[in-house]
């Protein structure tokens, strides 16, 4: 009986003459339409050996549908756009800042074009790439002098074996911070060459400590903002005016790593402890250290402002040709920067801010109509639901914003089961479980995405 059904089977060259199969070829290699072709005759083998039946015509049809199936999700790129909804605004591993339009579209022309990347236009001579971003750096935080590295750790690592290789650097204990998995102070400093002079306790670090431990091979005093925890309770930290002036006495650089690089205000919305740029400047920080994108909201940078002695040295740094910036980041960096000389642009353009900042009503609205979207699907509830969600990226770890979902639940299938389908959907919708709810938190959908998100829902429960 199978051997019979295993005659039927249609050459490689049959199902490759299928008009179906013949329009892929006008945009898939020859070679990769015919291996799709041989492993969907391989698992068509393997199911008539399990007694499948197969028939001539209508399976033809089927298998040459599984074949253009199977060459469009093969030849899908690996990096595809998702949907945000576990209202976690700096989300590691769904790619942190979602940039500007600006700043996308400055990253898009950068690349397709040749640009005036390391040359003065008005003298002709070669310049630095660094130009590009200094003044605007500059003016939006009082320093004297900037540049760009890759990240924020690269900074770290670039600056610390500039200023501090072969010497000590005075970090507090209550700093020695690990960020993400791989970030961590003293393995940095190891990197760098630079000894960690360690001083206080994990709760406890007054200026004197750092006093006491200045000796002729220190090299200078570090602060690291503690990103992603707190300690509470009977706690003291010196302040940064305390190191500056204790720095300025002993003629030792400070350098501030606050991480999250905050330019805009954002105390207005009842975040407090995340530093401003522009005020460890000006309280005399010889370089600040920040992450383009945390809450600056742009491409993965890391800067650094500052003393221009300082600048200059680390510029000079071989390391400096292994961590520079390429063509696109500069562009869009420059281009996020720029949405920053007016602070309401700002607000309105760079997309971390506009999500920070948007309404609790506005994302109540939105919801209702998801909610009475997805509600009409048979055999779905949905309902609006408050939320707390954390901005992420290591930033801001103890102060919860309040948020608003849609909680969806779908007869017959269990919430991990429909995470999972939206999770392998296209769009991938990302949602978050929570007290034996699925939700789906609006405040990192983008309000253009919400019939996809819908139609996303849709799918997964069909
Ligand atoms: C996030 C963070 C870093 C690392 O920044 P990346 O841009 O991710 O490399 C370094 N220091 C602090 C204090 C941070 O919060």
């Amino acid at each position: 009986m199978s051997a019979n059904h295993y005659r039927h089977l249609p050459s490689v060259n049959q199902i490759l003459e299928s008009p179906a199969v013949q329009s892929l070829l006008g945009t898939h290699a020859h070679d990769v339409v015919v291996d799709s072709i041989r492993q969907e005759l391989d698992q068509l083998r393997a199911e008539i050996s399990k007694g499948v039946g197969f028939n001539g015509v209508a399976g033809l049809e089927i298998l040459t549908g599984r074949v253009v199936e199977r060459v469009a999700r093969e030849q899908r790129p690996n990096l595809r756009t998702v949907i945000n909804a576990t209202g976690i605004v700096l989300h590691t591993n769904l790619g942190r800042a979602p940039m500007a339009e600006e700043a996308a579209r400055a990253a898009h022309e950068a690349s397709r074009a040749y640009l005036n990347l390391e040359l003065d236009l008005g003298t002709g001579q070669r310049s630095s790439r660094q130009i590009a971003i200094r003044n605007w750096l500059c003016r939006l935080t009082g320093a004297e002098s900037a540049t760009a590295v890759n990240n924020c750790a690269a900074a770290t690592v670039i600056t610390l074996r500039t200023l501090a290789a072969g010497r000590e650097a005075i970090v507090s204990r209550g700093q020695l911070i690990e960020i993400g998995g791989s970030f961590r102070i003293p393995e940095i400093m190891a990197v760098s060459g630079a000894t960690l002079r360690e001083v206080g306790t994990t709760n406890i670090t007054r200026i004197a400590d750092y006093e006491k431990a200045i000796n002729p091979n220190t090299a200078l005093l570090m602060r690291v903002h503690h990103s992603n925890y707190r300690v509470i309770g009977f706690t003291e930290s010196a302040s940064l005016e305390e190191l500056v002036a204790l720095g300025r006495k002993h003629n030792l650089p400070v350098i501030d790593d606050v991480g999250s690089g905050q330019l805009a205000d954002l105390s207005g919305l009842g975040f407090q402890d995340e530093p401003m740029i522009r005020t460890s400047v000006a309280a005399g920080a010889d370089l600040v250290l920040f992450s383009g994108d945390k809450l600056l909201g742009g491409p993965q940078a890391g800067i650094i402002v500052g003393r221009k002695d300082l600048i200059q040295r680390i510029e000079r740094d071989p390391l400096m040709r292994a961590f520079r910036l390429d063509k696109m980041t500069l562009a869009a960096l420059e281009a996020t920067l720029r949405l920053y000389l007016d602070e309401q642009r700002a607000w309105r353009d760079v997309p971390v801010l506009r999500m920070l900042a948007m309404p609790l009503e506005e994302l109540r609205n939105r919801a209702k109509a998801v909610a009475t979207q997805l509600g009409s699907i048979s055999g779905v509830k949905a309902s609006v639901q408050e939320t707390q969600t954390f901005v992420g990226g290591g930033s801001l770890p103890a102060q919860a914003m309040p948020s608003i979902a849609v909680a969806i639940a779908a007869k017959g299938r269990s919430d991990d089961v429909l995470a999972e389908r939206l999770r392998t959907g296209t769009p991938a919708v990302l949602g978050r479980i929570q007290d034996g709810h699925l939700l789906l938190d609006l405040r990192t959908v983008f309000p253009e995405q919400e019939a996809e998100l819908v139609a996303s829902v849709t799918a997964a429960i069909g």
